[in-house]
């Protein structure tokens, strides 16, 4: 169907990647495969780290092999370097995420080079895509990380935010996220972030990414739907946490998304019942593991109608 606004459920990597508990690769499919039967139409299935220092993905490979068989699903991968960039083609991905934190200092904690240096590896990566043949061209996402603030420098300029995005437009990047990484945006930092990014590039500005670690992640949606956004990240379960706040809740719950989406008359293509029903494979795979959000407390309300009738 066609959807008004596209959810990327990042649980099986962003959650994954913050948890505390390995999930079997078995649990990871039956994941994807819900998902994508409830009507998820992305999914971002792994990161292609080395297995060494991220056994959470050591099983990257089999997933999107997996993941690739489901008719219909955009399958995407978090790609941090060209290393990552090559194994996820050599498996067949279509859709590459790379991140460039604008923070230098979350930038050097995360992959070990400066956001300029991590501009310069997306060309390589850029260059590696445009020699490739047609047909296995990925598109190239880039999420722009601590764009609205960091846990290591506090704020974070916006015209840093602007100038990074000019730069991995003009380096080849088929779209952009603005990603609140750990949490700090409020919607009208969003209102002043997206206008001032999309003043800069126009519609590459896609997607954003946004944490709902002090209780704003919705809002905030709402304020960068107001300006053209369609397309948003989020976790089922919230899954993940956060890092830098123990006990907080990580990425946007997907459930809670989607049911403010469809309320607000914008269809998702996601059945809401469906997709509360696939919190019990997240919650049987990773036991203790805290899963948040409101709508699979209370429930879908009496009467409510999905944007397209099922
Ligand atoms: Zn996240």
């Amino acid at each position: 169907m066609a959807r008004d606004v596209e959810i990327s459920e990042v649980g099986p990597r962003d959650g994954l990647q913050n948890a505390g508990q390995l999930m079997p690769t078995a649990a990871k499919k039956a994941w994807i495969s819900a998902e994508a039967a409830a009507g998820v139409g992305e999914i971002e299935v792994c990161s292609f780290v080395p297995p060494k220092l991220f056994p959470q993905f050591a099983d990257a490979e089999d997933v999107v092999a997996h993941a690739l068989a489901i008719p219909g699903l955009t399958v995407a991968a978090l790609v941090p370097n060209l290393k990552g960039a090559e194994r996820a083609v050599a498996v067949g991905v279509r859709k590459l995420s790379f991140t460039l934190s604008v923070s230098r200092s979350h930038s050097l904690a995360n992959v070990r080079r400066t956001p300029d240096e991590q501009l310069d590896e997306f060309r390589r990566i850029a260059a590696f895509r445009d020699a490739l043949p047609e047909a296995r061209r990925p598109l190239l996402s880039v999420g722009l990380s601590t764009a609205f603030g960091c846990t290591l420098e506090g704020p974070v300029r916006q015209t840093e935010v602007c100038r990074l995005a000019a730069g991995l437009a003009a380096a080849g990047a088929d779209d952009l996220a603005l990603s609140d990484t750990v949490g700090y945006a409020d919607p009208a930092q969003v209102r002043r972030l997206v206008r001032a990014v999309q003043a800069e590039v126009g519609g590459k500005l896609a997607a954003a990414h946004f944490h709902d670690t002090r209780g704003l992640g919705l809002a905030n949606v709402a304020a960068a739907l107001e300006l053209g956004i369609r397309t948003f990240d989020s976790s089922l379960g919230g899954l993940g946490g956060c890092p830098f706040a123990p006990g907080a809740s990580g990425n946007v719950v997907t459930e809670d998304l989607v049911y403010m989406l469809e309320a607000m008359g914008l269809g998702t293509g996601i059945d809401l019942e469906a997709l509360i029903r696939v919190r019990h494979i997240v919650e049987e795979a990773l036991p203790g593991e805290p899963l948040h959000g409101h709508l699979a407390l209370a429930g879908v309300p009496k009467g409510f109608k999905p944007v397209v009738a099922a």
